[in-house]
């Protein structure tokens, strides 16, 4: 009920026999602070930095987004705010920037792709970035990559930057640097990547739609929109396995992470974040506090060994009757 669930604002995220996880909260404007510091979020998760862009009437300079940026970083910590570079295209376009004509835009420019191939984009967001780094604690986080090479060219990107601003004598503090996993070649790869990365955030969102190859959007494909599917619980598990084989990190930050029937299951699978918007989170903390890590750890092998989206839907919709 909603008054059990108020119970949890000041509590940490475990399970009924101690095992922590962490809730965190996804943003989409620095306006949105305001229910951060409501829900009892534990750090956020994701800061879509595409606001910015998109309210802009030309393309947002270096001390606009520093400012946006510093802001949000002091207001959130001690906690970690993970901040996502620039995700435009797909269906999310700019009033002051021609996108390419494209039979499929969101297998096209969008994202990452967009800033490798104009780096100055890039250059300035992490130049606002890593300034901003100094008044908190900042972890960046890179949409839509594919390859290894995508992901070595930005790293190199932003080292030079780095050495750039050091040079220039601004002050820069601590940070990490990780990927959107959101493209299925990336959980293939994601034992590769884990050695690289410091993080890991699962994009449920693009990744069920990449991997039915199903177009979000689209009401005629829209039966296979399916988050219950063991392809996608198995990535997932991939990704978390990976991460943890490396001492990295992984957080869920698409639609998946405030389903409460699935909450049992990533608990099992050991994820270390939950993030999602912050009117979720009490909901999601209410059942991650009812849950027993064992035995969802065997949860975790049964549904894995299920065929179809409905009969996983119909364990955990069963179980999570059980726990409740
Ligand atoms: C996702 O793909 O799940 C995600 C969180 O990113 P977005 O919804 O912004 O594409
Ligand atoms: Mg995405």
């Amino acid at each position: 009920t909603k008054k059990e669930e108020q119970t949890f604002k000041a509590k940490e995220s475990k399970t009924k026999d101690n095992w922590k996880t962490k809730i965190a909260a996804n943003i989409g404007s620095p306006d949105d602070l305001e229910g951060y510091h409501n829900f009892g979020a534990e750090g956020i998760g994701l800061f879509r930095s595409e606001f910015l862009y998109m309210e802009a009437q030309n393309w947002p300079t270096e001390e606009e987004q520093f400012n946006a940026y510093k802001k949000v970083l002091e207001s959130i910590k001690p906690n970690l705010t993970v901040i996502r570079t620039l995700d435009i295209g797909g269906d999310k376009t700019l009033k002051y920037y021609q996108f390419p004509k494209e039979m499929n835009p969101f297998l096209g420019y969008r994202a990452i792709r967009v800033q490798l191939d104009q780096k100055e984009l890039l250059v300035t967001q992490i130049r606002a970035l890593l300034r901003a780094s100094y008044y908190g604690n900042l972890a960046i986080n890179i949409p839509m990559i594919a390859t290894i090479d995508e992901f070595k060219k930005v790293k190199e990107i932003i080292i030079d930057v780095e050495k750039k601003l050091l040079k220039e004598g601004k002050k820069i503090g601590k940070y990490q640097l990780g990927i959107m996993v959101e493209i299925p070649s990336t959980v293939i790869l994601a034992e590769k990547f884990a050695k690289y990365v410091d993080f890991f955030s699962i994009g449920t969102n693009d990744l069920i739609q990449y991997t039915f190859a199903a177009d979000r959007m689209s009401k005629s494909v829209s039966y296979l929109y399916q988050p219950f599917n063991p392809a996608i619980l198995e990535s997932i598990k991939k990704v978390i396995d990976s991460s943890h084989k490396y001492n990295k990190w992984t957080a869920i930050c698409g639609e998946m992470a405030n389903e409460e029937k699935l909450a049992p299951l990533f608990v099992g699978m050991g994820l270390d974040e939950f993030s999602m918007s912050s009117t979720s989170i009490l909901k999601i903390r209410r059942v991650i506090a009812k849950v027993d890590k064992k035995n969802a750890e065997k949860l975790v092998e049964k549904v894995l060994n299920l065929e179809t989206s409905d009969q996983v839907e119909n364990l955990l919709t069963n179980y999570l009757k059980n726990i409740l």
